[in-house]
């Protein structure tokens, strides 16, 4: 079996997995959710990603059913045999078909978990292609992880059609923002410029790490707002996320970042990433 599912507990395979077609998360994206990877067979940062988890949740006015330590453990038992990609989400649960949080009284605990697929190695050493979205990050939500996601799904599609590994959205005065579910970088010379809180970004569990590696490793970090022509004057770029640890960018909407292919900054952090990962593994 390649995909097991938890709900609210209870693991099933994915044929049998049911919810209501009344949870508010299926009528009105009302859930949040956190998407996980294991090394080793265990929970990467488990504690960082439930405490955005929490943030979320306490941004929509959503009462987490389960602690930390039971959500762990119900992640552990629905994990299959090797490398995990997990996604949790809990949504508000069953309630009137209107959008008023009140009709709900059990929020319900999905995950689903499949196989991790990791990036074939020839990414990491050539670059990706990244495209500017023409799709808005809507600035008030942005932050938080909510199952709201068709700006993601249409700026997928929109990559896709453009065969582009990721897109960079913008906010809607035009600042770099992030990508759709990757934190992007620009690296100047000694420093790593990326898009900050107020730019609308997801603030990455992956960016927390590499921006703490960074500096360890004497690069000068500037968090802000940034422009899409500002990418002109980078001689490298990366982007980051928990599934695809950092990738080198290559070219933005075709056009080469720096010599157009991975420079010494990113490859430095991609390998200062995966030296850490075994030290991070310790934590909760
Ligand atoms: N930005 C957005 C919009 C995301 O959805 C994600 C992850 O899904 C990220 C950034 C990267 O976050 P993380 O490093 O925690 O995977």
């Amino acid at each position: 079996m390649s995909t097991r599912i938890n709900i609210n507990g209870v693991v099933t395979a994915p044929e049998e997995a049911r919810i209501s077609v009344l949870d508010h998360g299926l009528m009105f994206g009302d859930s949040v959710y956190e998407t996980l990877r294991t090394y080793s067979g265990r929970p990467f940062l488990f504690s960082r990603h439930f405490a955005r988890l929490q943030r979320s949740a306490d941004a929509i006015e959503l009462q987490l059913p389960w602690p930390a330590a039971r959500t762990r453990e119900e992640i552990e038992k629905t994990l299959l045999t090797g490398e995990c990609r997990v996604r949790l989400m809990i949504t508000r649960g069953v309630g009137e078909p209107a959008a008023d949080i009140e009709t709900c009284t059990d929020p319900t605990v999905i995950i689903i978990v499949v196989p991790l697929v990791p990036l074939p190695e020839r990414v990491y050493a050539q670059g990706v292609d990244v495209v500017i979205s023409s799709v808005r990050r809507s600035s008030r939500l942005a932050d938080i992880k909510t199952g709201s996601l068709i700006h993601q799904v249409l700026a997928r599609r929109e990559a896709k059609l453009k065969h582009a590994f990721e897109a960079i959205l913008l906010t809607a005065d035009e600042k770099l923002s992030d990508g759709i579910t990757s934190n992007i970088y620009m690296v100047h010379g000694k420093k790593i410029l990326t898009p900050g809180h107020n730019a609308g970004i997801v603030e990455g569990i992956t960016r927390g790490v590499v921006l703490d590696l960074a500096r360890e490793r004497g690069l000068e970090v500037i968090d802000g707002f940034f422009e899409p022509r500002d990418i002109a004057d980078a001689d490298e770029m990366f982007l980051t996320s928990t599934t695809r640890e950092v990738v080198p960018i290559a070219r933005v909407d075709g056009k080469p970042v720096g010599p157009g292919k991975p420079g010494p900054v990113t490859q430095m952090l991609l390998e200062a990433y995966r030296a850490a990962i075994v030290r991070l593994s310790l934590e909760d």
